[in-house]
């Protein structure tokens, strides 16, 4: 198992590159070297997330598409 794993990104206040460690991901992290709060997310792993996901019919056209994905695999 790997101990840490960590990936940059530049911090969005003071633009300086930080290490941050994949399991933040998601998370509001710090910056060491300004104090800034931000939300760590992975810029290469940048997906079809936007900023504000909580839109109910957003939520159940994903959870369709995850029933559909299911019902593919199970019928293979
Ligand atoms: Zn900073």
């Amino acid at each position: 198992m790997p101990s840490a794993t960590y990936y940059i990104q530049p911090c969005p206040v003071c633009g300086r590159r930080l290490q941050i460690r994949v399991e933040y991901l998601g998370k509001q992290v710090s910056c060491r070297q300004c104090g800034g709060v931000f939300l760590a997310a992975d810029p290469t792993m940048h997906r079809t997330e936007p900023p504000q996901p909580t839109s109910e019919l957003l939520q159940r056209a994903e959870r369709l598409l995850n029933s559909l994905e299911v019902h593919k695999l199970r019928g293979r």
